[in-house]
């Protein structure tokens, strides 16, 4: 929405807010929903259960006409392409594209025209502007083909699990559809075209959890849409305060934040259902869903990808990924590293069918490494804090390479935190030569997006430098 409407929907009352709400996402789904959308799920699925041997095939074949079309359309690759002296047409096999350096968003930022092909109109593209909460923002430019397939994705893992779009659902996301200065319930607008109620993940205070309790009762979603961290609010008060919420979900999707096992758990617990985990990007590379078993799939017509080591070679371990996306023509990612860290079984063997690699470890953010003096990463480090159960929510701060601030929300009874505890755990997996503080807090403050970030590192990028060679 530009800063007009933005205006317009703030000032509204709230009826018309709930009109407006409704409007755009019958646009939003008339943007979404192609007329041939029951053809092309059935496409994704069969493509979900193909052989490994069909699979590996389908990708090569993705991998060469996204490259080659790229080479022809797209002036940033027609350069690179010739600068390097590779030739899109000679892709044989998944290790002659590691000749193609990787795209980071720094790279697109420099020159982001050079990266729309030129059959596409700039204006006509469907535009998503990441918050650059970590690292630089990056506005991602879309064709509706594109677009629609995305959304079919998502659809096809919805009915994977039994639900579908029009479905009574309640959402919890970052999309800002009650004003910040709004004290009183209703915190939820109502959006007729999908019959959804979206709720607003700013005004989830104690205070006003029991609105949001009853509303959700009331309105008794068949499944529902959240940021874990949103959900994990609600289900901490349901346990706190013995409230046995009355739902009766087919399941809840989470997506956009690491979801912990014991948060998962308390969530499942509180609303009597499964979660059905989800992973992708809005740059729209990749995306994974869990399958009826808990295993996290990448869906293969999404696009290739790549895992590597701080080298940038390949790893069957933890690392960072890479993708390479089919989907957008208009906007090509070839080998562009998404910040996430990830670990891959891809000879995994499920129970469900699927033949495509499977997310074991999905390790968080990148930027949300601490690192250490001598030069070590440390990643999910939110695991420290796990069984401590004198803790509610914590984030771990960095600030300077020798001085560590933890921020821990006590639980509720907990009147005085065992702070060496919390310390000596933290130190057996970060060193002595750090300063380590903690500080209690009423709560953990949300990214203006409303996700939740376990560890924040504000080393700038030339400190991160300086020490990694060193
Ligand atoms: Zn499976």
């Amino acid at each position: 929405m530009n800063n007009l409407l933005k205006n317009v929907y703030e000032n509204s009352p709230i009826f018309l807010q709930n009109i407006m709400t409704s409007i755009y996402g019958y646009v939003l789904s008339k943007r979404r929903f192609p007329k041939n959308q029951s053809e092309l799920l059935q496409q994704l699925k069969e493509l979900e259960f193909i052989s490994k041997r069909e699979l590996e095939k389908f990708k090569l074949k993705e991998l060469q006409k996204i490259i080659i079309y790229s080479y022809n359309k797209v002036p940033y690759y027609k350069k690179l392409f010739k600068d390097i002296n590779f030739n899109p047409n000679n892709i044989e096999d998944f290790n002659d594209i590691r000749r193609i350096p990787f795209l980071t968003k720094e790279k697109i930022n420099l020159q982001p025209n050079q990266l729309i092909s030129k059959e596409f109109d700039q204006d006509k593209l469907v535009i998503h502007k990441t918050s650059g909460s970590t690292g630089s923002p990056l506005a991602i430019y879309k064709d509706g083909e594109c677009n629609n397939r995305s959304f079919a994705y998502w659809e096809r893992l919805r009915r994977n699990h039994g639900v579908k779009i029009g479905d009574k659902k309640a959402t919890f996301f970052g999309r800002a559809i009650v004003s910040k200065k709004q004290s009183k319930p209703p915190f939820w607008r109502y959006n007729l075209t999908q019959n959804q109620l979206l709720f607003s993940i700013f005004h989830l205070t104690q205070d006003n959890l029991p609105a949001y309790i009853n509303k959700l009762e009331e309105f008794a979603p068949l499944y529902i849409e959240s940021y874990p961290s949103a959900l994990f609010v609600i289900a901490k008060y349901l346990e706190e305060n013995k409230i046995n919420i009355n739902l009766n979900l087919k399941c809840i999707f989470t997506t956009a934040e690491n979801l912990e096992a014991d948060k998962r758990e308390l969530i499942e617990e509180q609303f009597k259902t499964k979660i059905v985990d989800q992973y992708g990007s809005s740059e729209a590379v990749v995306f994974a869903g869990e399958c009826k078993y808990g295993n996290m799939h990448i869906f293969p017509g999404f696009g290739f990808v790549e895992v590597i080591d701080e080298e940038g070679n390949p790893t069957d371990g933890l690392g960072e990924i890479v993708v390479t996306g089919f989907l957008n023509k208009a906007m090509p990612f070839i080998r562009y590293k998404l910040g996430d860290m990830v670990e891959l079984d891809k000879d995994f063997k499920c129970k469900c069918g699927r033949s495509s690699a499977v997310i074991v470890n999905l390790g968080g953010r990148k930027d949300d490494l601490i690192i250490t003096p001598d030069g070590n990463q440390v990643s999910r480090l939110g695991y420290v804090l796990k069984n401590n159960s004198e803790v509610k929510e914590a984030q771990i701060i960095q600030n300077d390479i020798r001085e560590i601030i933890i921020k821990v929300v006590p639980n509720k009874g907990v009147l005085e935190i065992n702070k060496d505890k919390i310390i000596t755990s933290i130190k057996k997996r970060l060193g002595e030569e750090i300063n380590y503080s903690i500080v209690e807090a009423q709560e953990i403050p949300r990214q203006e997006n409303g996700k939740f970030r376990y560890v924040v590192c504000n080393l700038s990028d030339k400190q991160k430098e300086e020490i990694l060679r060193s």
